[in-house]
């Protein structure tokens, strides 16, 4: 196929601003393009030479480009710098340039999108030292034999630039009429989309075999696949009268989602977005090898305390996005994998299978992996509104963001929201800055580099009327080795058989300590708890107030005695400071906004 064809085609998609002529040129294109290279083209119109989650690109410098264009054009780097000022566009320059360019080379090739493609191939294949040089040439040994538009839109296509706007559902709409004469048959086109996120192989089964053969195109093994997405719901109520009365309660982590791809010897993991980040998680990906069968799952991964197993906000997560220092980042940022779905056993594709036997097949999966960096999500039946409630009271304790809601029959729709998943989440956010002084009841002990000793705290404050120290946290950041040594030898003197008289908690924990110790500690806010007792039942019944994210400052308050500590009155007057704050009344479980780290809606 003649280059230039798609370079004219080009040139009119970026002339237009509507999405019907955009559709009209690409029906064109395609129909114009044989069906073995229509995969080659699909990929080259987005901008691309594979389907994204490959994570293949130029990696090409803008300086070496510019010596491209001079090499080929026999002008100086300086003077097609200052066109490049001028247009702003390093495409438009190789255009301006090249239009003054003496005659093409005696011997030149054809320009046929085929040698276009598989040189712009080796440019991406291209690695290590001294590859600049060689993408130098391979790129010049186009641009010798281009026209001035065929340079302008290498170079666009070279440098990442080459912009038509071309989405995803554009696209298939052209493959729509181009192959079937109907646009009505797209959605067959999107669901072997969803399943295979590989826009190319979709245009050339449908080119070569037809609709039926694409109808067919099935889940495979490090193809990811498309995400389910989730629905908002304000409140508990809602989700159930949207799900027939019950349905399955899921925490939701404040993570990263992964569709996790296990092979028999070979492991990927996939981002949200579909990018391929089994770098980023080189200890999950390697815990994974431990699954015997050949699965796709899907699951959250988050930072954790190891010492508390306590969940850490999400920018603790974003430490272990980099290229480099990876084996450190690894140490201090461990993390864990949450699974919430199986998308694919053993063979088989398991989207056409109902939550309730997905959930059952998971659990079989997780059940026979023995590694602590796996794990099942946690969950629970639910069929009155109460039961949401209290189990997002708990999982917001335990650092989620708030409860996923499923619709128990559903199966797995690839790349639809809808209301078979509903998201709800905490009613507010809001920074509480003041920091609260509390006083260490209990202890939980702790595991690895903690081992031995407490990994975590349980910390009351003062009740004043009844004399009684009520539970609001448990904290096991902000330690340093110092400290936790320090906090053992210390709180041996004040070690109580069992929870102490006037400590009041609805939590477990391994040792109890008569109340003495008072410690600093900040908090991102204050949520309601179904297992702290401070001002239990004055917001809601059966609730006490709990912090969210509690830090200790590294200050010990000895110079306050227990019942100088920080009142249950004072935190449930900072409770309605920070409602109100926000700007709700009442304690009713709403949403909050999307997030900004929302991970694409
Ligand atoms: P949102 O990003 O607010 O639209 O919420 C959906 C996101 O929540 C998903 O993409 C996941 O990253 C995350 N998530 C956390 N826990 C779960 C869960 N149990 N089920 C599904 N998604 C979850």
């Amino acid at each position: 196929m003649d280059f230039n064809s798609l370079v004219e085609t080009f040139e009119l998609m970026e002339q237009t601003s509507s999405r019907i002529a955009l559709t009209g040129y690409l029906v064109t294109l395609l129909k114009s393009t044989p069906a073995n290279i229509i995969d080659k083209v699909t990929y080259l119109i987005q901008g691309k030479l594979y389907p994204d989650y490959e994570g293949i690109e130029m990696g090409v410098a803008e300086k070496m480009v510019l010596r491209a264009i001079a090499t080929s054009s026999g002008k100086d780097v300086s003077e097609i710098e200052r066109i490049y000022q001028k247009t702003g566009d390093l495409g438009e320059a190789t255009l301006e340039v090249m239009k003054s360019k003496s005659q093409s080379t005696l011997f030149s090739e054809p320009m046929t999108v085929e040698r276009v493609y598989s040189t712009f191939d080796k440019v991406a294949r291209t690695i290590g030292v001294g590859s600049q040089e060689i993408k130098l040439r391979l790129i010049s040994s186009l641009l010798n034999d281009a026209t001035a538009a065929e340079g302008c839109y290498i170079i666009k296509f070279v440098m990442g630039q080459l912009r038509l706007g071309i989405a995803d559902y554009t696209v298939l709409d052209a493959l729509a009429i181009a192959f079937t004469g109907d646009k009505i048959n797209r959605h067959v086109l999107e669901n072997a989309y969803n399943v295979s996120s590989d826009l190319g192989t979709v245009a050339r089964l449908l080119a070569t075999s037809g609709l039926e053969a694409v109808s067919s195109i099935k889940i495979t093994l490090f193809k990811p696949i498309r995400p389910m997405l989730a629905e908002r719901v304000r409140t508990a109520e809602e989700a159930l009268e949207r799900t027939g009365s019950r349905a399955a309660v899921e925490y939701k982590l404040d993570g990263e989602r992964v569709q996790v791809h296990k092979g028999k010897d070979r492991v990927e993991l996939f981002s949200r977005r579909l990018e391929k980040i089994t770098s980023h998680y080189p200890d999950v990906a390697n815990a994974l090898k431990t699954i015997k069968s050949e699965v796709i799952l899907e699951g959250e991964v988050v930072a954790i305390n190891i010492e508390t197993e306590e969940y850490l906000p999400f920018q603790e997560l974003m430490h272990r996005r980099r290229k480099y220092g990876v084996e450190e980042a690894m140490e201090s940022y461990p993390v864990v994998m949450n699974f919430f779905d199986v998308l694919y056993f053993d063979g088989k594709s398991k989207t056409e299978v109902s939550y309730m036997d997905r959930r059952k097949l998971l659990k079989k999966i997780v059940d026979r992996i023995q590694n602590s960096k796996l794990s099942l999500i946690k969950q629970t039946i639910a069929t009155e509104s109460y039961e949401i409630d209290r189990f997002m009271a708990a999982a917001i304790e335990n650092g989620c963001e708030g409860v996923m809601i499923k619709h128990l029959p559903s199966t797995y729709r690839a790349g639809a929201r809808e209301y078979a998943w509903m998201k709800l989440k905490r009613e507010y956010t809001s920074d509480f800055a003041d920091t609260l002084d509390l006083v260490i009841v209990g202890a939980l002990y702790g595991r690895g580099r903690r081992a031995g000793k407490y990994g975590a705290l349980l910390l009351a404050a003062y009740d004043h009327n009844t004399d009684m120290f009520r539970s609001v946290t448990k904290v096991g950041t902000g330690f340093t080795d110092v400290h936790i040594e320090q906090f053992y030898k210390e709180l041996e003197k004040h070690i109580v058989s069992q929870r102490h008289a006037r400590v009041d908690t609805g939590m477990e924990m391994d040792i109890w300590f008569e109340p003495k110790i008072v410690i600093e500690v900040i908090a991102s806010e204050i949520t309601l708890s179904p297992s702290h007792t401070a001002a239990k039942n004055t917001i809601r019944p059966g609730y006490g107030l709990a912090l969210r994210f509690p830090k200790f400052t590294g200050k010990i308050r000895d110079d306050k005695k227990p019942e100088d500590a920080t009142t249950i009155d004072e935190i449930l007057a900072a409770y309605k400071r920070q409602l109100k704050a926000v700007g709700h009344s009442g304690a009713k479980v709403q949403i909050e906004e999307e997030e900004e780290h929302d991970k694409e809606g």
